[in-house]
């Protein structure tokens, strides 16, 4: 038995009007249902907010779950353009993605209002995918690890014990999302291994069951590797999510019960 269930998220980031985004969603679930897809392994796709409920209305019942992309604060109220967590839930999304490196680099997210954020959506009832990760220039002078905590320390603060049996942590090494390069496996299991230690030490055993997933440059070719390392539960990919043919060549990866790829 693996300690905990995988986990395969798509993040469409700002990408597919909404026919696109529903013709995506019912091949994957004419793959969900014809093949069992996904019986093994939570399967999560992060469509543009406008996308979401429709995604959300074709992947019902399939066992595929819709995560936003990012939310703001509050419920509802005068705030032009905004989309809460409430909101979100309301549209179909059981997750959210949180402090992903785009929304910190171009929206000027810190690592406080990023943490708020999964605060808020811990309140509401959505699981998160928090995003952490060092950019190229903190890894070269060494500062990775103190990066990474630097992130996760403001989130431990805001968010109970329990809230982290529904919390997944992405490490997504800013230097390797939409770049092509990547961390060998080695590394990335060594990063894994490093957070939930981490994890264990500043939340408690509830951090025994965070998924802890990897995100750069993955694809169809690198995600058995990854996959692979003891402690890594899975992966949040990008660019190659956009096809549904390579997703789905993602989500057929076979898995070992104990951890790891066949
Ligand atoms: C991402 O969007 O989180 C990501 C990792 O992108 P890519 O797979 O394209 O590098």
């Amino acid at each position: 038995m693996r300690a905990r269930r995988p986990m395969l998220a798509a993040n469409w980031k700002m990408y597919k009007s909404v026919a696109e985004s529903q013709a995506w969603a019912e091949q994957l679930k004419a793959a969900v249902v014809e093949e069992g897809i996904g019986a093994d392994r939570d399967l999560i796709v992060a469509p543009t907010h406008l996308a979401l409920w429709a995604v959300a209305t074709v992947l019902a019942d399939s066992g595929v779950a819709v995560a936003g992309q990012t939310l703001d604060l509050g419920v509802e109220g005068a705030l032009t353009g905004a989309v809460s967590a409430y909101l979100l839930r309301q549209a179909g999304a059981s997750w959210v993605l949180v402090g992903h490196s785009e929304r910190r680099q171009h929206f000027g997210e810190d690592d406080a209002l990023v943490a708020e954020k999964a605060k808020a959506a811990r309140h509401a009832g959505l699981g998160v995918i928090l995003c952490v990760g060092e950019t190229e220039a903190e890894r070269a002078a060494g500062a990775t690890w103190s990066r990474l905590t630097q992130q996760l320390e403001p989130v431990v603060a805001r968010l109970s014990p329990a809230d982290w049996a529904a919390m997944a942590v992405a490490y997504e090494p800013v230097w390797a999302i939409g770049s092509g390069r990547t961390p060998s496996p080695e590394e990335i299991g060594e990063a894994a291994a490093g957070l939930r230690q981490w994890l264990a030490a500043a939340v408690g055993p509830t951090a025994e069951a965070t998924r802890i997933l990897y995100g750069g440059s993955v694809n169809e070719q690198n995600l058995p590797e990854f996959w692979r390392q003891p402690g890594v539960d899975g992966a949040l990919v990008g660019g190659a999510s956009l096809a549904v043919e390579r997703f789905l060549a993602m989500a057929r990866i076979p898995l070992v019960p104990g951890g790891g790829t066949q």
